[in-house]
């Protein structure tokens, strides 16, 4: 399957990686939209938010509890934002799920 975020899981292209286990990979986002911004993806290839079932769903609670550990270490104390982009009103580009993490600013809200 021709997915760039199964590839980067695989090592098989190039990412900056700030961590990974059996279940999902942090990699810092290419075109940073913070001062910190990174990605974290399911090892599976799940295309998006919307294929997320009762079989599928229990990586998103793992990729959460990463997520608090990596801001942790990361000195986000002030906060920051998850994303999820889903289709193309969500503004979607890569079709693999993925949950931005972005901190190190005050992000205005709503989003456009
Ligand atoms: P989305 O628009 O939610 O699908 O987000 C896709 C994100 O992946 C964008 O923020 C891109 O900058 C990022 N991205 C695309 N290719 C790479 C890559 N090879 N390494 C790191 N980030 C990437
Ligand atoms: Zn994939």
């Amino acid at each position: 399957m021709d997915c760039i975020f199964c590839k980067i899981a695989a090592g098989e292209i190039p990412s900056n990686k700030l961590y990974e286990d059996d279940l999902c990979v942090a990699f810092y986002d290419l075109s940073p939209q913070a001062p910190v911004h990174f990605l974290v993806v399911p090892r599976e290839h799940i295309s998006g938010t919307d294929k997320l079932n009762d079989q599928n769903c229990a990586v998103v609670g793992h990729i959460f509890s990463v997520i608090a550990k990596l801001t942790a270490q990361l000195g986000l104390d002030k906060g920051y934002r998850v994303v999820n982009n889903c289709g193309e009103d969500g503004g979607q580009t890569v079709g693999h799920l993925h949950f931005h993490v972005l901190g190190g600013r005050t992000l205005a809200w709503p989003p456009g």
